[in-house]
């Protein structure tokens, strides 16, 4: 009997899901699993690796797809350890003739992958990894990926112009498999449950379900709020004012496929406006991102950035860091944006601009250490759209202008005219 251990990673969930649809239509027996992220760790500003909101929006989600397995007789095994070492021990332990996983882009996943790879030719294991993330794959480019534009314009304009969107792939039907004898390998996943704050921005949980309840709400309900993006984006107070898709792209509740396939239809069955082909637009920027850091490889994370040549003059200070981190730097947009992050695990990509800038221009901290309290923080982190975006702003990025500071008095008096948003924030 063929079988294949079936490992997701941010790609939870069965629609539109390359390694899923391959494995169950190759091998008679599937044996999904999932690693919880590692508990108590801290990284080297002294954060939570993972932070409450993070971890409980992907515990939702991994329980989300367990249940909808779970519904068709199969399950989801959750593991512990480093996976690569497990997934090995596992394969050998169970005879198992594949290991099937998604591609992901950013340095530390692609050394997992390579890892793998290795081993598995090693042993006569065929271990694959499909991409399932983007909206295209390398030969969709009308470029070659070592050629990619490094600035986002001409990037776009080319894929605007000559390539074309994937479509979601279907569905596939899941087949039971029996889990008992390994369940004693099963984790416990004990998380912590933050408070919830009525004032967020991004009233859903993680999962399938509740992404497509945000799809909904975005393209179809009342409103229709899609149809003004282009003019709404940039708020900061609300669930209406930009698609908040990101905590489900992040994962892979959703695929940015899926969001492209019901953005098709609105336009098919209501309108096609600036707002709709704007939201397009966003989703390049994300698939710039991805494959700026699958590119840029470690680089991404060093403080040089993508500009290894341009000097580097490392600046931290303690106590200005956790100003910033707890909302009490003085500056009211900074501060109502931090005690937003700290209290939902969201915020804005207006508020991110700003009190990334605040971070790196004004308190001339090390960008590093606002990256990593976004990853601690953010229910959307995502390696590659949070150190690109960083980088960015600290001028470390692919981007020839040298920095991008933003005047937080004139932001907040542009952005926030009637100070709806600070006293939500701060009052
Ligand atoms: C310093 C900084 C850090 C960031 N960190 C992350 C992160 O860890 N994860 C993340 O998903 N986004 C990140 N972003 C990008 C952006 O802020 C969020 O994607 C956006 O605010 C999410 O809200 P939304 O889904 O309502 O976006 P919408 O405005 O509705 O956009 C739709 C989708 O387009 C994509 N998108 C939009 N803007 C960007 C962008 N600038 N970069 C990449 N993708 C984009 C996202 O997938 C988003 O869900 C960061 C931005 C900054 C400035």
């Amino acid at each position: 009997m063929s079988t294949c251990i079936l490992w997701f990673r941010n790609n939870l969930r069965l629609g539109d899901n390359a390694p899923v649809l391959q494995a169950y239509n190759t091998f008679e027996t599937v044996i999904p699993v999932y690693f919880l992220p590692a508990a108590n760790q801290i990284d080297s500003w002294g954060n939570p690796t993972i932070g409450a909101w993070r971890e409980q929006f992907l515990h939702d989600a991994a329980m989300d797809l367990r249940e909808k397995l779970r519904d068709c007789g199969s399950d989801l095994l959750l593991l512990e350890g480093d996976p690569v070492t497990t997934l090995k021990e596992l394969a050998a332990t169970f005879e198992t003739n594949a290991i099937y996983a998604p591609k992901e882009l950013a340095a530390y996943e692609v050394h997992e992958q390579l890892q793998l790879n290795l081993w598995g030719k090693s042993e006569g294991i065929e271990v694959k990894f499909f991409l399932e993330r983007t909206l295209y794959q390398p030969d969709d480019f009308p470029f070659s990926l070592e050629n990619m534009p490094q600035v986002f314009s001409p990037f776009r304009r080319k894929l605007e112009k000559y390539a074309a969107p994937r479509k979601a792939w279907e569905e596939p039907s899941i087949s039971p498999v029996d889990v008992s004898s390994f369940a004693q390998l099963q984790g416990l996943w004990e998380v912590r449950t933050p408070a919830p704050d009525e004032r967020t921005a991004f009233p859903y949980r993680g999962g399938v379900r509740e992404a497509w309840r945000a799809l909904e709400d975005y393209f179809w309900e009342g409103e229709q709020a899609i149809q003004v993006y282009k003019e709404t984006r940039n708020g900061m107070l609300g669930r209406s004012f930009s698609s908040k898709f990101s905590p489900f792209l992040a994962i892979g509740c959703i695929s940015a496929a899926q969001v492209m396939d019901e953005l098709d239809q609105f336009e098919e069955r209501h309108t096609s406006n600036d707002s709709t082909y704007w939201l397009f637009i966003e989703l390049l920027w994300r698939e710039f991102f991805q494959w700026t850091a699958y590119n840029a490889g470690k680089l991404l994370f060093l403080p040089t950035g993508l500009q290894p040549e341009k000097p580097w003059k490392q600046h931290f200070n303690k106590r200005k860091y956790e100003q910033w981190k707890n909302g009490e730097t003085g500056d009211p947009l900074v501060d109502a944006n931090m005690k937003e992050l700290l209290a939902t695990g969201f915020m804005s990509n207006r508020g991110r601009q700003n009190v990334a800038s605040y971070l790196i221009h004004d308190l001339g901290l090390d960008w590093r250490s606002g990256a990593a309290w976004f990853e601690s923080q953010l229910i959307d982190f995502d390696p590659a759209s949070n150190y690109g975006n960083w980088l960015y702003i600290a001028g470390r990025g692919n981007d020839p202008r040298p920095f991008r500071k933003f005047n937080t008095k004139m932001q907040l008096e542009r952005y926030d005219p009637d100070n709806s948003y600070v006293n939500t924030w701060l009052n």
